[in-house]
């Protein structure tokens, strides 16, 4: 991968998420769905039609591209309003995610650098914007300041970062490692074993299977 490559949004996800997973999916390409994945799809397929539309004066556009120079990050809105301000079109992008809020902030952090490449793309600053999540199908709107602003723009670096070493770190076992799709692939229980006898002992007594 070349040091310039523009790398997807949704990355900065994985990054913040677990290193070895970022560098699973998008150095070593490997990707598996489990049920909260492929919820999160059904969840963005309702949404991720193409197109715009106006409600109560407000301009909706669906599955916006998205891209940022600064950041080197490229992807799509979900959803972005179009509000009026002192005669001028200010956007407020909205993220749908499934599930509900986290104590982590890897959605607001994701919202932010969509915000970012509106800035970018139509020369005004955009302030706000808003996650939607499906399980509580509460929308939760979000204040896009300088610190949520410096987080974005080190997870992008980080990220860039991973993806220019091109080395997946070894896995640690951690609690999130049971929400992890990609858990089987990565076999975390081995980095607390010793020897491979023992990790298999253990996974013939069906000690690492899921709920
Ligand atoms: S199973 Fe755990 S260590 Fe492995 S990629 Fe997932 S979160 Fe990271």
């Amino acid at each position: 991968m070349e040091t310039d490559d523009y790398l997807p949004i949704s990355g900065l996800q994985h990054q913040l998420f677990c290193e070895r997973q970022c560098a699973l999916i998008h150095v070593e390409q490997v990707w598996a769905e489990n049920h909260l994945t492929v919820e999160g799809k059904h969840l963005h397929e309702k949404v991720d039609k193409p197109g715009s539309q106006e409600r109560k004066g407000v301009r909706i556009a669906r599955r916006l591209p998205l891209r940022s120079d600064h950041l080197k990050l490229t992807g799509f809105a979900d959803v972005v309003e179009f509000h009026a301000d002192a005669g001028r079109e200010v956007p407020f992008p909205v993220e749908y995610k499934r599930g509900k809020r986290k104590s982590w902030r890897h959605d607001e952090v994701q919202l932010c650098a969509q915000a970012i490449c509106l800035e970018e793309a139509f020369g005004v600053a955009v302030p706000r914007g808003a996650l939607f999540y499906g399980a509580s199908r509460r929308r939760l709107d979000v204040e896009l300041d300088e610190k949520l602003r410096g987080a974005t723009e080190a997870a992008a670096r980080r990220f860039h970062q991973l993806m220019r070493q091109g080395i997946t770190p070894p896995p640690v076992l951690l609690p999130k490692c049971q929400s992890c799709s990609l858990r089987t692939t990565c076999m975390p229980e081995l980095s607390h074993t010793p020897d491979a006898s023992a990790y298999l002992k253990k996974l013939a007594a069906g000690e690492f299977s899921d709920e």
